[in-house]
């Protein structure tokens, strides 16, 4: 699709909702992130501990061990709760 010329004076759109991330689904976990930029929101230098709603993870072998330690964090931090109990 072509770009007006009202978007084309804008520049891309922004990453929606970008913020520092407060879980392990960074900027630098995600599958557009490139060297320090973010490719889907280009041309955007982005923080590694950044992230916005578009975060998507790779399927990769590193996306399925994030998604494996993030689980055991959560069953970790579980447990620790029901201790304190
Ligand atoms: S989370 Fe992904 S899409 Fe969003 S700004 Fe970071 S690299 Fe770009």
């Amino acid at each position: 699709m072509a770009e007006t010329a009202a978007e084309s004076e804008k520049g891309p759109p922004a990453p929606p909702n970008l913020r520092a991330a407060t879980d392990e689904n960074e900027c630098e976990q995600c599958t557009y992130f490139d060297s320090g930029a973010c490719t889907h929101y280009k041309p955007l230098t982005v923080a590694n501990e950044w992230t916005c709603d578009s975060f998507k993870r790779p399927q990769t072998l590193r996306g399925a061990a994030v998604i494996v330690k993030q689980h055991f964090a959560e069953r970790r931090k579980a447990a620790e709760a029901a201790a304190k109990k």
